[in-house]
């Protein structure tokens, strides 16, 4: 029997072809010559199969993934490893040289291919949702019946700044898709509604408040069959702040903390804390500002009674003096709030 490729004579004949005709003609791969990929222009995602994946590879390493996964080795082939190498760019599209070297009966062969790669960049879905401004929560910060203090609105932007930055690393979409003045207050939209709810509850942690929810329905999603929400989450701010005053009961006090657990006032009758919970709220009313605090005088003491001036009327007001106040002296000046006609010291800090 004689090769068919070169004539020769041999014992064994491989497809009609002596050993090294045989090894020679094989490719060892097949590839195809066009080749498309698709990744984000915005981020690091790509669009493997059916779906997109964030990666932490190079785009360099995909494209080679892709052509080691397109290429099918020769059933004769062993032993068959790629070398891949960009040798022209044209645009988006990728000149790349694929040596392929391997055995074939034990003997080496080598071939060469060139495939030419399009990148497509596109948007994965979670940039196109963020480019569209997509939000699945709006948080609506608020006060009781009064505007936001500026501090607050940026002790609030500050948490929410702070809380992106970390979650946005485990979470894509959480991200502020549009922050909204209003006359009643901020509104922040959120791309991630687990995200947005994560926030509220730290901003309700750190600055109190009544904290609501409620799901609106925006339409209908055809294609899953399912209706669509966006949920509506409301932090109210307590209408006092830190330093004012309130009556809660027959109590009367100053706020000394505000957190997301509780309301804390001293009581100005006996300066002793009283712890207030939320659910109180609405018992609560705020009878004067830190701004209504006055100065005045201490005109003379005995053991048990202190007696000072009303700062609007310098009338002389004599009360019973509380042992924590028993260090002040006659001539010194105390800050003093007036609640419901009614003259109370606030002691001084120590
Ligand atoms: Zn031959
Ligand atoms: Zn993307």
């Amino acid at each position: 029997m004689f090769c068919i490729e070169c004539g020769k004579e041999d014992k064994e004949l491989f497809k009609g072809r002596c050993h090294s005709c045989f090894a020679a003609s094989n490719k060892l791969i097949t590839i195809p010559s066009e080749l498309e990929v698709e990744s984000c222009a915005h981020c690091s995602s790509i669009h493997v199969g059916d779906k997109w994946m964030e990666t932490t590879i190079s785009e360099e390493d995909f494209i080679a993934q892709t052509i080691a996964q397109e290429s099918v080795p020769d059933e004769d082939a062993e032993d068959v490893a790629l070398e891949i190498d960009l040798i022209n760019q044209k645009g988006s599209i990728l000149e790349m040289m694929i040596t392929a070297s391997g055995k074939v009966l034990g003997i080496p062969v080598r071939k060469e291919f060139k495939v030419n790669v399009k990148i497509n960049r596109n948007a994965c879905p979670e940039c196109s949702k963020y480019a569209s401004g997509y939000y699945e929560a709006v948080l609506q910060l608020r006060a009781d019946t009064r505007p936001l203090e500026a501090e607050e609105i940026q002790a609030a932007d500050d948490i929410i700044k702070r809380l992106l930055d970390k979650l946005s690393k485990k979470n894509r979409m959480a991200y502020l898709s549009q922050r909204i003045v209003i006359k009643e207050g901020v509104d922040y939209y959120f791309g991630s509604y687990k995200s947005a709810r994560k926030i509220s509850n730290v901003l309700k942690e750190q600055m109190g408040g009544m904290l609501g929810e409620s799901p609106r329905l925006m339409g209908r999603d055809k294609s899953a069959g399912k209706d669509l929400y966006r949920i509506w989450i409301s932090l109210r701010l307590p209408i006092f702040q830190k330093g004012d005053f309130i009556t809660h009961e027959d109590h009367v006090g100053q706020i000394i903390d505000i957190n997301g657990r509780k309301i804390v006032i001293m009581d100005l009758e006996t300066l002793e804390n009283i712890s207030i919970s939320w659910r109180e709220y609405s018992n609560l009313e705020k009878v004067a500002g830190k701004e209504d605090v006055k100065i005045t005088t201490v005109t003379s003491k005995t053991p048990t009674e202190i007696q000072l001036l009303n700062p609007e009327t310098y009338q002389p007001i004599d009360m019973d003096l509380l042992s924590e106040l028993a260090d002040i002296n006659i001539g010194e000046e105390v800050e003093v709030i007036e609640i419901k006609g009614k003259i109370y010291i606030i002691p001084p800090k120590k």
